[in-house]
């Protein structure tokens, strides 16, 4: 009895000293010792089955192992205690931890910047649903069923009706409805294509712009996103429009922007000829005035839509879109 009540008394002793300065450690040893089920509890029970000679010396032998041992953790307790205060005293010395702070995503901010150029432009900004009806999405737009122009766009369908919006562009037809002339708008939202590689997501952001007025010209288009274009990278950037076609403008124009990696030389971003595309834009389709009720013998205008991505790769230098995607801290934490 006595050698195993010194046993328990040394290790417990030995595990208090390993234990030092961490409180959690010494309250778990210390239940596990003198605890109702502990270890030392069980001693002092058995004592009740000695021989009744035997049991006074044995009483006060593991009384005073007992007495011992909560010593030995009242005080290591305390020494917790004192390098660690829970309250009231603080060390003023120590580093400070830093909170995580949030942040915009790149592709909110680059979203943001974008609208706030055409804003300063007096354009407004509306927006409207992601779940389309084919009518919105293609059907006013001049893409009647059966047009071939359909092919270009790989198209998520809810129903035979109801599609994932594939561009920005309903939301012209949406604000012409609701509104007469003068339009001003300028249209940021998600938008969903059946594609996925390195320059392609299902899911991506544009931004469409739209101005009806009358007298509205293709001057007047040219020079406005002349002005988004320097503000948005710098007063030097160089951008040329190249005729294109798209069913809801005519005349239709992709434009580019001098490669802004390679200043024209070169580049494997603008893959060797100098120049990036940034935007499709055009004067609106009579057809597509027609289907709103304007009249296009009265007012023209011309409308335009950019990737947010796109233009957010070129302003930070991001060769990978899917990163946008990721969620990876590491990358998102750098803007
Ligand atoms: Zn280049």
């Amino acid at each position: 009895m006595d050698a195993e009540l010194r046993q328990i008394e040394a290790e417990t002793l030995g595990e208090i000293e390993a234990a030092r300065g961490d409180r959690e450690a010494l309250q778990a040893l210390q239940v596990r010792v003198l605890g109702r089920k502990g270890l030392l509890t069980q001693r002092l029970r058995a004592i009740a089955l000695l021989p009744p000679e035997k049991r006074p010396e044995a009483g006060r032998e593991a009384n005073r192992v007992k007495e011992r041992l909560l010593a030995a953790f009242a005080a290591a307790l305390r020494a917790c205690e004192e390098a660690a205060p829970a309250s009231g005293r603080l060390d003023v010395t120590l580093p400070g931890r830093m909170e995580p702070r949030g942040r915009l995503h790149p592709i909110t901010r680059v979203t943001e910047e974008i609208c706030a150029i055409f804003s300063r432009m007096g354009f407004e900004r509306v927006e409207g649903p992601e779940v389309e009806t084919d009518y919105y999405n293609f059907e006013a737009l001049n893409i009647p069923k059966n047009h071939p122009a359909r092919d270009m766009q790989d198209t998520f369908f809810v129903s035979a009706d109801v599609v994932l919006r594939t561009h920005t562009s309903p939301l012209q037809v949406r604000t012409m409805e609701r509104r007469r002339p003068p339009v001003r708008v300028i249209a940021p939202g998600r938008v969903f294509r059946r594609d996925s590689d390195q320059t392609h997501t299902p899911m991506f952001h544009q931004v469409e712009g739209l101005w009806v007025d009358e007298g509205v010209s293709f001057g007047d288009l040219k020079g406005t996103l002349t002005a988004f274009v320097q503000r948005m990278f710098d007063e030097e950037t160089r951008l040329r429009f190249r005729p294109s076609f798209f069913p809801f403008t005519e005349p239709s124009a992709e434009v580019d922007i001098l490669c802004v990696i390679c200043r024209g030389a070169g580049c494997r971003v603008c893959k060797g000829t100098g120049w990036l595309e940034i935007l499709g834009s055009g004067m609106v389709h009579p057809a597509v005035f027609e289907n709103v009720g304007y009249d296009p013998a009265r007012v023209s205008g011309f409308a335009f839509g950019l990737g947010v991505e796109r233009v957010a790769m070129l302003k930070y230098g991001i060769d990978d879109l899917r990163r946008f995607f990721e969620n990876d801290l590491r990358f998102l934490s750098q803007f």
